[in-house]
């Protein structure tokens, strides 16, 4: 029995201090491991790079599922090739580190994306205003979901990795969709703690494909990005890669969550 700690005791206990959510998650480390306890967590992550230094840091406390649920990515190429490095990058970690981070893709249905967008009217948002709001909600959603469907002890989020998205948005969106379902949110700032720098290192070290934009059209389109390049990159990539797709496996972490999603199936 994982001791299950609700974020919100740590916070009201930082009332009137600016919320350092590194800070929060060290404290219900301290807890986890008090308790003797490795809790289970889906974290969700939309390409690899955010998931390296991650992974490493959370392995050591948890057992980690990776949640690939990136519906907002275009084109499906692009998808696809970002969804393998996720793959390669997690199955190469469990090689050289001996964890068994596991991996669960989500179905891919951009339409669901795009009529979010549409109906809330979101196409001409900058970067970082509503449309991401949204889209950050529509993916905590889904991972809190499958969390707990397949029994995880947390949900949470690689994103707080990178300097460029909002965490402290991110963390308050996390703890909102908390209140809908019956898994907890894992707060993070994993960019803290020379996060992101060790992030950039393991990037290297396990050759990890760096994209050039955030996933979405209104984005990249905004941003001037030639989409029709990306394809013919990602194109090419998955046809060089395709010979080797079969051969990476991928354990749960946990053979609990195992259970549940050959049920869940
Ligand atoms: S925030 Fe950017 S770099 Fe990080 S996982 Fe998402 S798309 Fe990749
Ligand atoms: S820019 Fe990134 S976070 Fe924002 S809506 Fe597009 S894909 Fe989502």
């Amino acid at each position: 029995m994982h001791a299950k700690i609700n974020a919100e005791e740590v916070l009201r206990r930082l009332k009137n201090q600016t919320i350092n959510y590194d800070k929060v998650l060290r404290k219900m480390i301290v807890k986890w491991e008090a308790q003797e306890d490795k809790p289970t967590i889906l974290l969700h992550s939309c390409c690899a790079p955010c998931s390296t230094s991650t992974l490493e840091f959370l392995c050591q406390h948890a057992e980690v599922t990776i949640f690939f649920s990136n519906s907002n990515i275009h084109p499906k190429s692009e998808y696809q090739r970002r969804a393998h490095e996720q793959k390669r990058f997690v199955d190469q970690f469990n090689e050289r580190t001996g964890h068994q981070a596991g991996f669960i893709e989500d179905e891919y249905r951009p339409e669901v994306f795009t009529r979010m967008v549409m109906f809330h009217q979101l196409a001409e948002e900058e970067e970082g205003g509503e449309r991401c709001s949204a889209c950050f909600n529509m993916r905590l959603d889904r991972v809190a979901q499958v969390a707990q469907e397949l029994g995880f002890d947390y949900f949470g989020s690689a994103l707080t990795l990178s300097p460029k998205k909002n965490s402290q948005l991110i963390n308050e969106l996390g703890l909102e969709v908390q209140q809908l379902y019956d898994v907890n949110y894992l707060p993070s700032d994993f960019k803290k703690n020379k996060g992101y720098e060790r992030s950039i290192v393991m990037c290297r070290e396990y050759d990890v494909y760096r994209q050039c934009y955030c996933g979405c059209v209104f984005a990249a389109k905004q941003q001037g990005v030639d989409l029709r390049e990306v394809n013919k990159e990602a194109l090419a990539y998955l046809k060089d890669k395709h010979e080797n797709w079969d051969k990476i496996s991928f354990n749960f972490g946990r053979s609990k969550a195992k259970e549940a999603k050959e049920n869940h199936d």
